[in-house]
């Protein structure tokens, strides 16, 4: 099987760049993050803080989250419910990004991914996934852009889906994301030495994912 790894931080149009340059490929996009917003949803759900270890390891152990592919596109069962919608909230974005630091956490999600990796050929984005979950992956990709360029995306894409938020309060949101991610003591987000650096400042869209395409095409064997 052959895989692509893309990490980066928030904003940085992995899912939407990713998810159009698996169907160039014929590979199976998968979008971790939501896995970590399907735990954070939750926790959530239950009531639980997101800095109470016990209860959540507990409630890792009576849930049960899967990711299913419907033409081709992911979606995300929490007991056997479909909450891919419910998970895309800014508050369940932070709550994301709290749990994610928890190592039962991450070890209870590890193996789901592994094990779709072994499966299908995949473009796999996340934060770890380059330099943990598939450190052998055929291509390893890092993505970014500066926190405004970032914050406008999200912004303009959550307006697209109805959702009314505040630009600066987005960016803030975005830093404090970044900031966690990249120094949590588990898997903290990084560059892996092997994974090519990408910024797409300024970039359209299409400009991004015509540039992904080509750096994979010439480094998929
Ligand atoms: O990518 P997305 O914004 O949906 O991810 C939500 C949160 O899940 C991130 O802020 C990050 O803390 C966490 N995450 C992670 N490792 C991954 C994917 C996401 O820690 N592989």
């Amino acid at each position: 099987m052959r895989a692509v790894a893309i990490d980066g931080p928030a904003g940085a149009g992995k899912s939407t760049i990713a998810r159009r340059t698996a169907l160039e490929f014929g590979f199976i996009y998968v979008d971790t993050g939501a896995l970590y917003r399907t735990v954070a949803y939750a926790v959530s759900k239950n009531n639980i803080e997101t800095n109470d270890v016990e209860k959540i390891e507990k409630l890792l152990s009576e849930i049960k989250i899967e990711l299913k592919f419907i033409n081709g596109e992911q979606r995300v069962f929490l007991n056997d419910v479909d909450v891919s919608d419910e998970i895309r909230s800014p508050e369940v974005s932070m709550k994301a990004s709290e749990v994610s630091s928890i190592t039962q956490v991450r070890q209870y999600l590890f193996s789901l991914q592994k094990d779709i990796a072994k499966n299908n050929d995949v473009i796999m984005d996340g934060r770890d996934i380059g330099t943990v979950v598939l450190p052998n992956a055929d291509v390893k990709i890092y993505l970014t852009a500066t926190s405004q360029d970032r914050a406008k995306r999200r912004y303009d894409q959550l307006l697209s889906q109805g959702m009314s938020v505040d630009f600066d309060n987005l960016v803030k949101e975005i830093e404090q994301r970044d900031y966690s991610d990249m120094n949590r003591e588990i898997s903290p987000l990084r560059k892996a030495d092997d994974a090519i650096l990408v910024d797409t400042t300024g970039n359209t869209l299409e400009e991004s994912i015509s540039l992904l395409t080509e750096i994979i095409r010439t480094n998929l064997k």
